[in-house]
């Protein structure tokens, strides 16, 4: 690093326009914005060399930790021979690789194609395309319409976006990409009858737990009997494990924990360990197949994105992958899953600002009320200023508005998750106590 901190921070306050931000904020003088120098494990360490905890996972896509030398080493290994070449008209070595391994951890004959995109969004964009094609094929290119649920989050280009129901990211948007039909819960689905589903292509869930909306859990079958329902109505089950895959609810992919296999899957955040931006679409073989013809009956599936299936990225998704079994994550994670919930309990029973913990594996949310048990007015961003104050304790973390999330990678130790949650209860009481 060449800049100075000052230097840097003045020239990102000019310059770089932040997600999810209102920059106004970012950029007031009072502002030092955080600069992230480097990381080790489930730390992050400051341009000042300050020590924090990663406790989103750098926005929920880390997962054996940072600078992890098994990673690191397969990038290097690969930048050695190319970094990128187009799977437009040629393949590569790691990503044929991947689309094998990645295929193989589904049941044999279950999500055997993979298409590679970029992100999260583009995954479900690719999904969403090819249920929208494949039902075009088939000969019904009415069944054209989605549906999802109250609160979902899938992404934030143009049609993953549709699939959204988060008032403040997606009502500005609503009605400008894919037809989607919003719906609460299964029992809503259940009452609907077939004029209702005509027109529907797949309905799109993120499983067991969903993520923006505040880490609300879904009641348990609730994949079991969205299977059926599907089943029944002859329409695609999509799942988004963009947030959920790889570990971060205690199983390799949520959906697991009911058995239900989807039609089509979307995988992006943790595949490459928290490494690279790339990203996965697994269907059937059925879906694939529908797909294949003469070039002139014109069924190909004209999607794709520059940097579909990267060397780069895939060589750190298969590092990471092989770290699954060679550090044997899962199984270790369990006792520090049921340390997190031991330590949630503690919080909700002893702090009077907490109304409720969820958690899904290494997932929790961590909802705040004020003293008198009621939602604090959300222009007081009391959820902002908590994890703003739990920084100044050693964690870094952020709200869905006033609920706190934890959600550390895969290899922080029970110590780390005790030194989170006292810092998480010490920010509440300094934010909240009147
Ligand atoms: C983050 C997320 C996305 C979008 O992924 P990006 O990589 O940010 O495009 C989609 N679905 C879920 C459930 C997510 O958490």
């Amino acid at each position: 690093m060449t800049d100075s901190p000052d230097n840097l921070r003045e020239l990102d306050k000019r310059h770089f326009w932040h997600p999810f931000t209102q920059m106004r904020e970012w950029t007031a003088p009072d502002h030092d914005p955080l600069v992230i120098a480097s990381g080790e494990g489930a730390i992050l360490r400051d341009l000042e060399g300050r020590e924090y905890l990663d406790g989103n996972s750098s926005i929920w896509t880390n997962i054996h930790g940072h600078n992890h030398p098994a990673i690191n080493r397969a990038i290097r290994d690969q930048l050695e021979r190319i970094a990128h070449c187009s799977a437009l008209g040629s393949t590569n070595e790691p990503a044929i690789l991947l689309a094998a391994r990645l295929a193989g951890l589904f049941p044999p004959d279950s999500l055997s194609r993979c298409f590679f995109s970029d992100d999260g969004s583009t995954a479900m964009e690719c999904a969403m395309k090819m249920a929208i094609q494949y039902w075009q094929l088939k000969g019904c290119p009415g069944r054209c319409e989605f549906f999802a649920f109250s609160r979902a989050y899938h992404g934030d280009t143009l049609g993953a976006a549709s699939l959204g129901a988060i008032s403040s990211f997606h009502s500005r948007f609503a009605g400008l990409g894919v037809k989607t039909h919003h719906v609460s819960t299964l029992a809503e689905l259940s009452t609907l009858d077939a004029s209702a589903t005509r027109n529907i292509a797949a309905v799109a869930i993120e499983p067991l737990v969903q993520g923006a909306a505040g880490i609300r859990l879904w009641p348990e079958g609730t994949l079991r009997e969205l299977r059926a329902w599907c089943d029944c109505h002859g329409v695609f089950l999509l799942f988004d494990e963009v947030m959920t895959g790889f570990g971060r609810t205690g199983t390799m992919f949520a959906c697991e924990q009911e058995n239900v296999v989807p039609d089509m899957i979307a995988l992006a955040k943790g595949l490459t360990g928290g490494y690279l931006p790339l990203a996965a679409t697994l269907v059937t073989e059925e879906i694939y197949e529908t797909f294949l013809g003469e070039v002139e009956e014109g069924r190909t599936f004209f999607h794709g994105h520059s940097y579909s299936g990267n060397a780069l990225g895939c060589a750190a998704a298969l590092a990471s992958l092989a770290l699954f079994e060679e550090e044997n994550t899962l199984p270790r994670l369990a006792p520090r899953i049921e340390h997190l919930r031991q330590l949630l309990g503690n919080l909700v029973r002893e702090n009077a600002y907490v109304s409720e913990c969820r958690q899904a594996g290494f997932i929790a949310g961590i909802d705040l009320v004020d003293a008198d048990g009621q939602p604090f007015a959300w222009t007081e961003q009391r959820g902002h200023r908590v994890c703003l104050a739990a920084r100044r304790h050693g964690l870094l973390t952020r709200p869905v508005q006033d609920t706190v999330v934890l959600m550390p990678p895969l290899c922080t130790t029970e110590a780390q998750l005790d030194s989170a949650l006292e810092a998480i209860d010490r920010a509440i009481l300094e934010v909240c106590t009147p």
